[in-house]
């Protein structure tokens, strides 16, 4: 069994993989969120980790340590040596602290699983260096865990918003607005695998600044305005001490503070690149994000709705645990990242390889697309079904085959969907509709997941082998599908056309074409498209004067 923890600057949380789904463990208060607090006795080696420790930062605020994480893998300001924390007469590394809170979670996961746990991913900030990873490795290990991965906190994320289903470069933003601690990622899924592409924020902006103006604007203690502004998320209104106050004063007071995070926004998008609409989706993260205000904020500045389908304090927890599910290898019956090792798609014109579910795709997944007629009353179609990362449908393995019967029509002219539908247990289910009949045709292939891990090695290894020579003839047989549609087409206008095209005209066309004919005989990719594209040019007006030709006669 393997841990799932968020090492938070407020709060951290630790959870497990139970039967397949990610749970997250509650401390013997109910609570899921513990809070990053440690209360120190003053006179002995006692501790305190989590919600007691919080309240007792009224009665002896120098004695407990909250916030920690900022100090991790810091050097004291006077020497090289590491920063130490000083509270009730003791000295203490960062690391050490933060040991003392992941103890805590481990405990309360052994009480709730009644076994010894001691493996975990643990999250760091995306930015963090190696001296604060390095740092939180450690505190792990000190705390009796095997650190079986450090994993980026967006990343974590968008795994638990399950944004690995978007498929191959989906580009998302996750928002993080926790208690001290902005942070904004920009990620592309590559691979089957997130990669930060760039990351951005404040280690001094979150809900505490918040709290802090409350406290200021209303004249009251920062505790109180806390509390307030949790009960506005859900409430236009609320009363504390005899005293009203409303969502909108709240919102007038906090807008500069949330305002602070949009040159951030801003500047992780142009490090990656990219503008809003290239983005697949946006995801929140961090308890103060549940504020009406901040989603409105973000919803404006990205252009688009957010997606909130996840407890923004639990989401990056969650995809810890998630990750140690993986890395048990107990998620391969999981549906959320069991992935299609290789691409799945059907042989087009040509005997090229059309994908239809690309390599890496989460399953459950579902993919389509319309296909036509090569030949004009073409009673049947054959479907041949196939998998693997090459270019001509011939090097890739066959899966299976059907006979698709649609109602006979000219050519380019029947439509016929085709659907492929991949079910959580890997079954591919093959759909194809004539749509004009709405006809259905459909098999099913066993196969498609299973692939010994050395095939796939092989595939990819011969895909990136071929890779160039692969391409070379995929442009070739499609530039020698539209001369095979042409010619015939061109031949076919200057028939009908006879006497109404100038003699230049047409000696021109006629060098055209035979010049196309041995660019094919050749196989000269190159020539061959120029060579069409001035027939293209060429023959536009014979287009035309057919048009009118058959307006006239009609
Ligand atoms: P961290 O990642 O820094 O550990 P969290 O994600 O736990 O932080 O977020 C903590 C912050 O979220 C605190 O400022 C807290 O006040 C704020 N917060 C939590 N719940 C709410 C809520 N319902 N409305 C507004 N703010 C909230
Ligand atoms: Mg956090």
């Amino acid at each position: 069994m393997i841990a799932g923890i968020d090492l938070g600057t407020t709060h951290s949380l630790v959870g497990v993989m139970e039967s397949g789904f990610p749970v997250l463990i509650a401390d013997e208060s109910g609570h899921r969120l513990t809070p990053s607090a440690v209360w120190f006795a003053a006179d002995s080696d006692e501790h305190v980790v989590g919600w007691p420790a919080l309240e007792k930062r009224k009665s002896e605020p120098s004695q407990v340590v909250t916030s920690v994480k900022r100090l991790m893998g810091a050097r004291s300001p006077s020497s090289e040596a590491s920063l130490r924390v000083q509270v009730g007469g003791k000295s203490l590394l960062p690391e050490e602290v933060s040991a003392l809170i992941l103890s805590k979670l481990k405990a309360d996961l052994e009480k709730a699983c009644g076994k010894v746990v001691d493996r975990a991913v643990i999250t760091v900030p995306a930015y963090f260096n190696d001296a604060q990873r390095s740092a939180t490795k450690r505190a792990g290990e000190a705390a009796g865990f095997t650190v079986e991965r450090l994993l980026s906190e967006p990343t974590a994320a968008a795994l638990a918003y399950g944004l690995d289903r978007l498929g191959e470069h989906a580009r998302v933003a996750v928002y993080d607005l926790g208690g001290g601690t902005f942070d904004i990622s920009v990620l592309e899924l590559r691979h089957g695998v997130f990669e930060v592409l760039s990351t951005n924020g404040d280690t001094r902006l979150g809900g505490d600044d918040l709290d802090a103006s409350l406290a200021v604007a209303w004249g009251i203690p920062v505790t109180d305005a806390e509390k307030i502004k949790r009960g506005l998320t859900d409430q236009d209104s609320i009363e504390l001490d005899g005293q009203i106050y409303l969502r909108a004063d709240l919102e007038r007071i906090c807008q500069s503070v949330v305002d602070r995070t949009r040159a951030h926004c801003l500047q992780s998008l142009a490090d990656a690149g990219l503008e809003t609409s290239a983005l697949d989706a946006v995801v929140l993260v961090g308890g103060a994000t549940r504020m009406p205000l901040v989603r409105k904020f973000v919803a404006s500045l990205f252009g688009r709705e957010p997606d909130v389908s996840q407890h923004p304090d639990e989401a990056v927890a969650l995809g810890a645990t998630i990750q140690a599910g993986i890395l048990e290898g107990g998620l391969q019956n999981v549906t959320l990242l069991d992935v299609t090792p290789l691409s799945l798609g059907i042989e087009t014109f040509g005997g090229l390889m059309n994908v239809i579910i690309p390599r890496n795709t989460t399953i459950p997944c579902k993919a389509g697309e319309m296909f036509t007629n090569a030949v004009a009353n073409q009673a049947t179609m054959r479907i041949s079904v196939l998998q693997g990362e090459r270019e001509m449908a011939r090097d890739n393995w066959k899966l299976g085959e059907m006979d698709v019967v649609f109602s006979p029509s000219p050519k380019g002219q029947a439509r016929v969907g085709v659907q492929f539908e991949l079910d959580a247990n890997g079954i591919l289910h093959v759909l194809a509709r004539d749509t004009v009949t709405l006809r259905d045709t459909v098999v099913q292939i066993q196969s498609a997941v299973e692939v010994s891990d050395e095939a796939v090695e092989k595939m990819l290894g011969d895909s990136l082998e071929h890779a160039f020579e692969d391409m070379d003839e995929r442009i070739f047989t499609e530039a020698k599908l539209k001369a095979d549609e042409m010619l015939p087409a061109i031949a076919a206008a200057l028939t009908q056309l006879e006497g109404e095209v100038p003699d230049g005209v047409r000696q021109e066309i006629d060098r055209l074409v035979l010049a196309a004919r041995s660019a094919m005989e050749a196989r000269s990719t190159g020539e061959l498209k120029a060579l069409l594209k001035e027939l293209d040019t060429i023959t536009e007006p014979l287009a035309t004067a057919l048009i009118e030709k058959t307006l006239a006669g009609a």
